[in-house]
């Protein structure tokens, strides 16, 4: 492919070749060779195409089939049971309703009591903003069965047990449609994403390989770095990688150092780094002792940061531990956290400025199908949140490769040609030298 008449930054307006996956030649005047097929660039933008550092590409295609009952569109408990009425009529008769982005300003924490009265008559299963909690009603917790979860049926609410639901639910045709994988990859192209990290925690090893056939097959024409547990086995798949081991922690059920610290030598030994996901102040202490023993391997991470003390701002800058972030939650969630968030708190909540101002490795994921989809929208996040840094250092939280996810690629001779041409919206997104979306 040649590109014609593109502003490269560093460059200026110049022709670029591409052959195979990789950019080969940058010149103002290039001339077409035979058999190469050209695409006029206008003078618009070729950057590095973007890629989110933290997704979860399943539950995103699934969030395509649900129905939203958080805020801003669900605000209280008539907006919830309104909102459930009008999904129960557009839906066959005993198909699951799956709602998403529940949080508890809607209508308090909710349990399978509460659903029962407000949708008796088909199963309804309801997920957190944060993806960690399921809530079921009756009707939902007869068909999964919940024998080895008798507790949890008391109240209906399945904490972290998503891969759990997800096993059972296998067996439950009625659970909509089949997952579009598909659309969620063509909507990505269409923004400019040449890749995603899918940070999905538990992930099976049929998982990982389902995952891997879906960007064998071309439904996922982007590349997919996959966390996975430290025994899962790479599928061998071009533009699919195993990614970093993900290491959850919760606040009630926090690991022994020890037995934390051994979990990050095994992965480091089985050669992958570390995402340890850190939404609190003692998560990232813990973090930051069991790191200490086990050591620091390149591309260990933490995962949301949503508490930094200044006082961890040198212990990642010296071990170069990235902070994978996500910069438009305090936007879009101003509302909650400016009454969640404990005052004492606050200042170290969600930082970005503080962390790149103190030297850390930082790069930006959306989080969806918990934050919104669009890397613009994140991107736009970084000049409307406190402590703004600007659009063009926005831009490359998302311009980092899979395995280096805080330093920007760049658009130069040799560099795979992951690229996106922007003018005032995506016009071409090309991946590893093949064209996957034209605005035309
Ligand atoms: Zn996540």
């Amino acid at each position: 492919v040649l590109i014609l008449c593109a502003r490269v930054p560093g460059y200026g307006l110049c022709d670029v070749r591409i052959t195979g996956e990789l950019i080969r030649q940058i010149s103002p005047r290039l001339t077409r060779e035979p058999g190469e097929e050209d695409l006029d660039a206008r003078g618009r933008w070729l950057l590095p195409g973007l890629h989110y550092h933290h997704i979860h590409l399943c539950a995103l295609a699934a969030s395509l089939t649900s129905v939203l009952v958080g805020p801003p569109e669900v605000r209280d408990s008539g907006g919830l049971a309104a909102r459930l009425a009008e999904a129960d009529r557009t839906l066959p008769s005993g198909a699951w309703l799956r709602g998403t982005g529940y949080h508890e300003s809607v209508a308090g924490l909710l349990d399978r009591d509460t659903l029962d009265r407000l949708l008796p008559g088909r199963p309804v299963r309801i997920q957190h903003r944060t993806g960690e909690l399921w809530v079921l009603n009756s009707r939902a917790l007869d068909l999964v069965g919940h024998g080895d979860a008798t507790e949890l049926a008391g109240s209906g609410r399945l904490w972290r047990m998503d891969s759990w639901l997800a096993q059972r639910m296998r067996t439950q045709p009625a659970d909509a449609l089949p997952l579009d994988l598909a659309a969620v990859s063509a909507a990505a192209a269409q923004l400019g994403v040449t890749g995603f990290t899918d940070a999905t925690p538990d992930m099976t090893d049929s998982a990982v390989h389902g995952l891997a056939d879906a960007v064998k097959h071309g439904e996922i024409v982007q590349r997919v770095h996959c966390m996975a547990p430290p025994e899962a086995t790479d599928p061998g798949v071009d533009r699919f990688t195993l990614g970093p081991v993900k290491i959850i922690l919760d606040d009630p059920a926090l690991p022994s150092l020890d037995e934390f610290a051994g979990r990050v030598v095994a992965a480091h030994a089985a050669g992958r780094p570390v995402a340890v996901h850190c939404v609190t102040r003692v998560q990232l202490a813990l973090t930051q002792a069991a790191l200490d023993i086990a050591g620091v391997m390149p591309g260990d991470r933490i995962e949301h940061g949503a508490i930094i003390g200044a006082a961890s701002l040198p212990w990642l800058r010296e071990r170069g531990v990235i902070v994978v972030t996500q910069p438009h939650f305090v936007v879009e969630r101003a509302e909650q956290y400016a009454s969640d968030v404990p005052a004492e708190d606050q200042p170290d909540h969600w930082r970005l400025n503080a962390l790149l101002t103190a030297g850390v490795r930082v790069a930006g994921g959306t989080d969806a199908p918990f934050g919104n989809p669009n890397p613009w929208n994140a991107i736009r996040a970084c000049v409307r949140r406190p402590a703004p840094i600007g659009l063009a250092r926005g831009l490359r939280l998302f311009l980092g490769s899979a395995d280096q996810p805080a330093r920007a690629r760049r658009v130069a001779p040799g560099a795979v040609a992951d690229l996106v041409l922007l003018g005032q919206h995506v016009a071409a997104t090309i991946v590893g030298g093949r064209l996957v979306y034209h605005s035309g």
